[in-house]
């Protein structure tokens, strides 16, 4: 599947539009086409490196995976509504609900979210 051009991989690219919140040399932050909360943003890594999702990490990942993490912060400071609290999801399969094959962060808040998630 990681041979496989996604629709991130586009968006990374710059063919496909994307409304960007935050960016470096290593990952693209990005608002949902199709938000499930009033601030649903995406962080993905700009390369893929193999990690399709997050199940298929390597050793050599180790260190996109923490940058990812820590990138979060930094989104949250620049985001007002996500202040008071947010909620990071990673969908990993089909029964994951994942759609899209390459790794992805979601960034959820904006409002008070429910527990447990569907
Ligand atoms: P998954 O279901 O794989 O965890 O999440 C994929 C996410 O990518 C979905 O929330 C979906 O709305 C989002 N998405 C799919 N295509 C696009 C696109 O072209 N642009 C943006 N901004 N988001 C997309």
């Amino acid at each position: 599947m990681d041979a496989e051009v996604t629709i991130f991989d586009k968006i990374v690219a710059g063919q496909i539009k994307a409304n960007i919140v935050y960016q470096d040399d290593l990952c693209l932050a990005f608002h949902d086409v199709n938000p499930q909360a009033p601030v649903h943003i995406l962080l993905i890594p700009k390369q893929r490196n193999g990690l399709s999702q997050l199940s298929k990490a390597q050793e050599h990942n180790k260190e996109i995976l923490g940058h990812l993490l820590f990138t979060v912060t930094k989104i949250v400071e620049l985001v007002d509504e996500l202040k008071n609290g947010f909620r990071i999801v990673i969908n990993d399969g089909e029964n994951g609900g994942q759609s899209v094959w390459h790794l992805h962060i979601h960034i959820i808040g904006g409002e008070q979210l429910t527990w447990p998630p569907g």
